[in-house]
């Protein structure tokens, strides 16, 4: 059917993708692809053949040009249907801007749902799952890493994050800093490949864990939600350490 649709592809493994998915990669008249190496390649373990269909790269950095190709297939009454790398689209992923600028045209959006790093880590992960929130990468920055998890900290809800093996001691470090050693979280590596690996223990365990042993690989971090003690334990402590900065002198 003419129209963008929102493809899930695989997180590691070739076989993750549905059925349905396959059959929109087989027919529609216009692929696009956030990496058109990678879909490429998954298209041939499908068997599925480009024949004489255009793929077009669309990225973050070249969105704004390669949009306007996209739409001028949608206008042909094309059926277009659009993967990121992994996953689906949109989560921590290009396709918002399409899909909103597709949906404003007029044309018929819809997904092949899939699946995607953020589900397949809270099913596995063994916290709460009734009410989650994701928060995708975290800032870079000290600064705004740790702001951004002090925002998050009260939250009542399991907290989901994606980062990068490199960053992920620090970012384990800052969480335990500003949400208390103690805070139960997992990690959860290699989602659906060979060396996958679910690890549980308090936040400081776990910083200390990577720390010395540095992990490879793509990595979802999950935290449980704040309890109310340690939330009220932490903010005497955030006090008295403010007021110790400030230069008072407690006796
Ligand atoms: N769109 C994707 C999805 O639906 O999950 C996410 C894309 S985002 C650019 C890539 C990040 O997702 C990785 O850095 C990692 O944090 C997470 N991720 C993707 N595949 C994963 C896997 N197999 N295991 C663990 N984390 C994964």
């Amino acid at each position: 059917p003419p129209g963008l649709t929102l493809v899930s592809v695989p997180i590691g493994t070739a076989r993750d993708i549905t059925l349905r998915a396959l059959d929109v990669l087989r027919d529609a008249d216009v692929l696009a692809a956030e990496d058109t190496r990678s879909l490429r390649k998954l298209l041939d373990i499908h068997g599925i053949p480009l024949r004489d269909r255009p793929m077009v790269a669309y990225h973050d950095h070249n969105g704004d040009r390669a949009r306007p190709r996209l739409m001028q297939a949608l206008e042909q009454g094309l059926s277009v249907a659009y993967a990121s790398e992994a996953g689906t689209p949109l989560i921590a992923d290009p396709g918002y801007d399409l899909a909103l600028a597709a949906r404003e045209a007029g044309y018929a959006v819809t997904a092949a749902p899939g699946v995607s790093a953020v589900v397949t880590a809270l099913s596995l992960a063994g916290l709460p799952t009734d009410r989650f929130l994701f928060a995708g990468f975290l800032p870079n920055a000290t600064k705004a890493r740790r702001e951004a998890l002090e925002a998050l900290g009260n939250v009542p809800a399991t907290l989901v994050f994606y980062e990068s093996p490199k960053r992920l001691d620090k970012m384990l470090e800052d969480a335990a800093r500003v949400l208390g050693d103690g805070r139960e979280a997992v990690v959860a590596r290699e989602l659906t490949k060979k060396f996958e690996e679910i690890r549980r223990g308090s936040l400081s365990d776990l910083a200390a864990h990577y720390r010395a042993t540095p992990p490879k690989g793509e990595i979802v971090v999950l935290i449980g939600a704040g309890k109310r003690e340690d939330i009220s334990e932490k903010f005497v402590i955030d006090a008295l350490r403010s007021e110790l900065d400030a230069g008072l002198s407690v006796r």
